[in-house]
């Protein structure tokens, strides 16, 4: 009998913005594969289960990805209830489809939880409304890391008028700010830089698109954080605010 593996998106890093669904699964794991973003406090919801970190992150000491996904097929086929829990939501820069793709092929049964992606959440639990009617008509979430290095266009993303949320972006300032200076954004236009959000050790930054690098550098700025850019990014709406305190 195969067992099962669970995706599962621990959000941002409060370990009460967990789902209730992801507490469920928990419960259930024989084992737990966490990567690096997690909060480990999550895990008080799996005291029965073995737990394996495989973080990965940019410059670190990394679990490669094959690695990864024969650790779950093996646990998996040995009949155990694997939970694989990601940062965030698993379908927002984190792989999650792909790894399901890969078990589905092998035969392996997966179930997806969402998580709080970390850009909604760092941005409301800093009172930004990204939607914020009459200002903002929409959101776009983007990386500003590519393993092929392909290029945005920063041009559309500059006059899309929709708010930005850049994630993976504490070292690539330079590089987003030239661009979307070049592609006819204003010099002044609202940014707001979000580290550690929903977590004790938040710490947010505002800025404008100009200022921003030499901001950050003067903050010192670590990942993880997320770019909030957008007129949005100079609110700071006192109800939102008050939902999280
Ligand atoms: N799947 C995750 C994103 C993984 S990519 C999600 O949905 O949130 C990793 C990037 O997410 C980081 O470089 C950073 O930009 C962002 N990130 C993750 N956790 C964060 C946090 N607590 N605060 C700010 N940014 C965070």
């Amino acid at each position: 009998m195969h067992g099962k593996v669970w995706l599962v998106g621990a959000g941002p890093g409060d370990p009460e913005l967990l789902t209730l669904k992801a507490v469920k699964a928990l419960a259930q794991a024989d084992i737990v594969m966490i990567d690096d973003l997690v909060n480990p406090a999550v895990l008080e919801h799996s005291p029965q289960a073995r737990v394996i970190p495989v973080g990965k992150r940019g410059g670190c000491r990394s679990t490669p990805q094959d690695f990864i996904h024969r650790l779950m097929l093996r646990y998996a086929r040995q009949g155990k209830c694997v939970v694989r829990l990601k940062g965030g939501d698993p379908c927002i820069f984190g792989r999650g489809s792909e790894e399901a793709d890969w078990l589905g092929e092998h035969g392996i049964q997966v179930e997806m939880v969402n998580g709080i992606t970390a850009g909604l959440a760092g941005a409301t639990q800093c009172g930004i409304p990204l939607t914020l009617r009459g200002v903002a008509r929409g959101v776009t979430l983007v990386t500003a890391h590519t393993q092929d290095d392909s290029s945005l266009n920063w041009q559309a993303l500059a006059q899309g008028g929709t708010t930005l949320v850049v994630y993976m972006g504490v070292a690539k300032l330079p590089e987003i700010r030239e661009s979307l200076l070049a592609g006819g954004m204003r010099a002044d236009m609202p940014v707001a830089m979000i580290e550690n959000a929903s977590l004790p050790q938040q710490r947010e930054c505002r800025s404008t698109l100009a200022g921003m690098q030499q901001a950050a550098a003067d903050f010192q700025l670590k990942s993880p954080a997320i770019l909030v850019i957008g007129e949005v990014a100079a609110e700071q709406a006192q109800a939102l605010l008050a939902v999280s305190a």
